[in-house]
C-alpha cells in the first residue's frame, strides 16, 4: 500500500466538521512511513486547505468530487471543468425550481443571495409537515453549507465571473420530494455526472470528473499502481474510488449499500474510523513482532 485516498465529510471529519487529533496523528504516522495520504472530497480545494491547516496536515487534494487535483505543494495537476453553457442550463433549472445551490469554481464558491431565505422557508415547511423532526436536526443538516471557506453571494448565476472554471454544482434541499425531483431531472442526463454525497443533496459535474478517475490520475502521476491504493469513504460519491482502488474501506457510518461494495469496514467517523483503518493497514504492511 502506497497511497491512501480519504474522504472528508462523514469520514475524516468528526461531528464538528474537524479533523480530530487522533485522525491527524494517524495520517502523519502513515506519511512518515512513506505512504502518500490524499484527501478526496466534494468540497472546494481552498476549503480543504483550511481544514488541513487547522489540523497541521499537508496532503494532495482531490476536490469537487474529482473535478480538480492538486499536489501537496498546492499546484493544480489537472482539472475537468464543466462546459459553461451546460453549467448555466443546470443553474437556470435550479433557480427556476428555487433550489439552494453552490457553484464550486477555481475562484470561489458562488451561492445565491436568497439561499438563506430558501432554506428558512424549507425548514418551516418540513417542521410543520413532520412534527417528529426537530429544528436541531435541520440546523445541523444546513450547517455545513454555511461554514465553508470561500463563499461569495451572488444575485443570480449569471454573475459568475466569465473567467471562473466551474467544477461542480451542489444543490441542497431539506424537502424530500423537491430533492427527488432534482435528482431524477439530472440522474440520467448523459451530458453530465450526478452524484449524491448526503441525504439532502445532489451534485453535478463534468462526465470526466469522479473521485475514482482523479485517484487513478494521482496514482499514475505519483508512479503508484492502482493495486497499491486504498480508498476510505462513506457515501455514494465515493463509490467510484472505493471500487477502483486496490482496497476499498467503508466507514462504520456508511450506508449498507456502500459497505457491501467494499473490502473492509472500519469504525464510524465519530469513533475516528480513519485512524483505526490506517493503524490496521500499517500493521498489515509491517506486523509488529508481538503479533507474529
Ligand atoms: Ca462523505
Amino acid at each position: 500500500m502506497k497511497l491512501i485516498a480519504v474522504d472528508l465529510d462523514g469520514t475524516l471529519l468528526n461531528a464538528d466538521s474537524r479533523i480530530s487529533e487522533v485522525n491527524a496523528s494517524a495520517v502523519r504516522k502513515a506519511q512518515e512511513s512513506g505512504i502518500k495520504v490524499a484527501i478526496a472530497t466534494g468540497r472546494a480545494v481552498y476549503d480543504v486547505q483550511e481544514k488541513l491547516k487547522e489540523a497541521g496536515l499537508n496532503a494532495p487534494i482531490i476536490s469537487a468530487n474529482g473535478a480538480a487535483v492538486h499536489d501537496d505543494q498546492k499546484r493544480l495537476l489537472i482539472s475537468y471543468p464543466m462546459d459553461r453553457s451546460l453549467a448555466f442550463s443546470v443553474l437556470a433549472w435550479l433557480e427556476e425550481n428555487e433550489f439552494y445551490y453552490e457553484v464550486m469554481t477555481d475562484q470561489a464558491i458562488y451561492s445565491p443571495q436568497k439561499g438563506h431565505q430558501i432554506l428558512t422557508i424549507e425548514m418551516d415547511r418540513v417542521l410543520s409537515a413532520n412534527p417528529d423532526v426537530t429544528l436541531k436536526e435541520l440546523i445541523y443538516a444546513t450547517e455545513k453549507q454555511y461554514s465553508q471557506a470561500g463563499i461569495v453571494r451572488i444575485a443570480s448565476y449569471e454573475h459568475i465571473p466569465q473567467e471562473a472554471e466551474i467544477y461542480n454544482i451542489l444543490a441542497f434541499s431539506l424537502e424530500e420530494h423537491k430533492l427527488e425531483k432534482g435528482r431524477s431531472r439530472f440522474r440520467n442526463d448523459s451530458s453530465l455526472t450526478m452524484v449524491v454525497s448526503s441525504d439532502h443533496n445532489f451534485e453535478v459535474e463534468d462526465t470526466r470528473a469522479s473521485k475514482g478517475n482523479a485517484l487513478a490520475y494521482l496514482a499514475s502521476h505519483l508512479g503508484i499502481p492502482m493495486e497499491d491504493t486504498v480508498a476510505i469513504g462513506d457515501s455514494y460519491n465515493d463509490i467510484s474510488m472505493l471500487t477502483s482502488a486496490g482496497k476499498g474501506i467503508a466507514m462504520g457510518n456508511a450506508h449498507d449499500e456502500i459497505k457491501a461494495l467494499c473490502d473492509d469496514v472500519t469504525l464510524t467517523n465519530i469513533e475516528n474510523g480513519v485512524a483505526y483503518a490506517i493503524e490496521r493497514l500499517l500493521e498489515e504492511a509491517c506486523p509488529s513482532p508481538s503479533n507474529l
